[in-house]
C-alpha cells in the first residue's frame, strides 16, 4: 500500500540519512584514486623552540584537493581511510613524502630541521611502522634523529604489549616519538611512563584556556612540570595569542606551535620562511641552555 511505501520511503530515504550514505560512498570512490591522480599534498606548520626562538622542525598536515569541490579536511577522510584500509598507502605517501621535502631542506642549508609525521591509531594497528621507517629512512637519507613520529594516547592504551613492542623498535632506530594531544585521554603523565615517549604535546584545548581561566592556567603548568620530572620535553599546540605565548615561555614550556606564529604553509612558502630566518622576537621567548 501506499502507507507502507511511505513508510520504506522514510526508513530509506529518510533524506539525511540519504546525503550522509552517498557523500560516504562518493567520498570513499574518490579517495582510491586520489593519490595515483596527486591530488593529496602536504602543509608543514613550524615547531619553534623557545629557547632562542628559532625554528626547529615542523609538522606534516595532510591535504587533500578534491577537483570541483576543493580542500577536505583530514578529520573527515583519515578516518574513511582507515576504514578501507587506505591509510597503508596514504600514510607510506605522507613519510616519503616528508622525508624527501626534509631532505631537500637538510641539503639546503637547514641541516637540523625535524620533520614530525602523523600516525593514528589505527594506521599504527594495519601497518608494520617500525619496518617502513627502517626503509624511508634508508631511501630518503634523512637521519633518524630527523624524524618524529606523533601518536596518540588511543593508540597507547590498545594491545599493550605489541605497541610496545614496536615503539622500542622505534627507539632503537632512533626516530623521536611525541604523544599528540596530551590531556583530550584518560591516560595520566604517570601511566605513561611505562612508554618510551619523548615529548608531550599539550593540546590546545588547555592552550587556549591559560589566560581566560585559574583552571586552565594551572593544568597547563602541572602538564608542564611533571612532563620535565619524566625527563620529556614539551610543546603547546594551538597558540593563538602573544598572551598564551607569554603564559607558555614564563612556565617554561620548551617550544610552541599555533596561528600566532604561523599557519601550516605549502612547501613552497615553508622554504620561503625558512630563508627569511623568521623567527620569534627576544622578550617572547627564554635563553637558558636545554637540552634536547
Ligand atoms: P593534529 O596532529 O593535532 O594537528 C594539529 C591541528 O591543529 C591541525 O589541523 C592544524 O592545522 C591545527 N592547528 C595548528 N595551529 C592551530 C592554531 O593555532 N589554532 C587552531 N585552531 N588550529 C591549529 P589539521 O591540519 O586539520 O589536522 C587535523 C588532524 O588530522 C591532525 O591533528 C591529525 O590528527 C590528523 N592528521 C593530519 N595529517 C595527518 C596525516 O598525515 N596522517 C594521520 N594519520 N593523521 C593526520
Ligand atoms: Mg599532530
Ligand atoms: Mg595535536
Ligand atoms: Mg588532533
Amino acid at each position: 500500500s501506499a502507507k507502507d511505501k511511505g513508510r520504506n520511503c522514510y526508513q530509506f530515504y529518510h533524506p539525511k540519512m540519504g546525503v550522509l550514505m552517498e557523500e560516504r560512498a562518493d567520498i570513499e570512490h574518490a579517495l582510491h584514486q586520489a593519490l595515483a591522480r596527486g591530488e593529496l599534498e602536504l602543509h608543514y606548520q613550524p615547531k619553534v623552540d623557545l629557547n632562542g626562538g628559532q625554528i626547529y622542525g615542523m609538522e606534516a598536515l595532510l591535504r587533500w584537493r578534491r577537483p570541483d569541490i576543493g580542500q577536505v579536511p583530514p578529520d573527515r577522510f583519515i578516518p574513511l581511510a582507515e576504514e578501507t584500509g587506505l591509510i597503508i598507502p596514504i600514510g607510506e605517501w605522507v613519510l616519503r613524502t616528508a622525508c624527501a621535502q626534509l631532505h631537500a631542506w637538510h641539503g639546503g642549508g637547514f641541516p637540523h630541521l625535524t620533520m614530525a609525521v602523523n600516525v593514528s591509531a589505527r594506521q599504527f594497528r594495519q601497518m608494520n611502522m617500525p619496518d617502513l621507517v627502517r626503509a624511508v629512512l634508508a631511501d630518503s637519507g634523512v637521519p633518524a634523529q630527523c624524524l618524529e613520529l606523533e601518536l596518540t594516547e588511543s593508540l597507547l592504551m590498545q594491545n599493550q604489549e605489541l605497541v610496545v613492542r614496536d615503539l622500542k623498535q622505534l627507539k632503537e632506530i632512533g626516530v623521536t616519538l611525541s604523544l599528540d594531544d596530551f590531556g583530550t585521554g584518560y591516560s595520566s603523565l604517570s601511566y605513561l611512563k611505562q612508554f618510551p615517549i619523548d615529548v608531550v604535546k599539550i593540546d590546545q584545548s588547555f592552550i587556549r584556556d591559560v589566560t581566560d581561566s585559574v583552571d586552565g592556567a594551572s593544568l597547563t603548568k602541572s602538564i608542564i612540570a611533571m612532563a620535565k620530572s619524566l625527563n620529556m620535553t614539551t610543546i603547546a599546540e594551538g597558540v593563538e595569542t602573544q598572551g598564551q605565548l607569554g603564559f607558555l615561555n614564563t612556565h617554561r614550556c620548551d617550544a610552541i606551535q599555533g596561528y600566532y606564529f604561523s599557519r601550516p604553509l605549502a612547501g613552497s612558502e615553508m622554504g620561503m620562511l625558512l630563508q627569511a630566518g623568521t623567527q620569534l622576537p627576544p622578550d617572547s621567548c627564554h635563553a637558558e641552555p636545554r637540552q634536547r
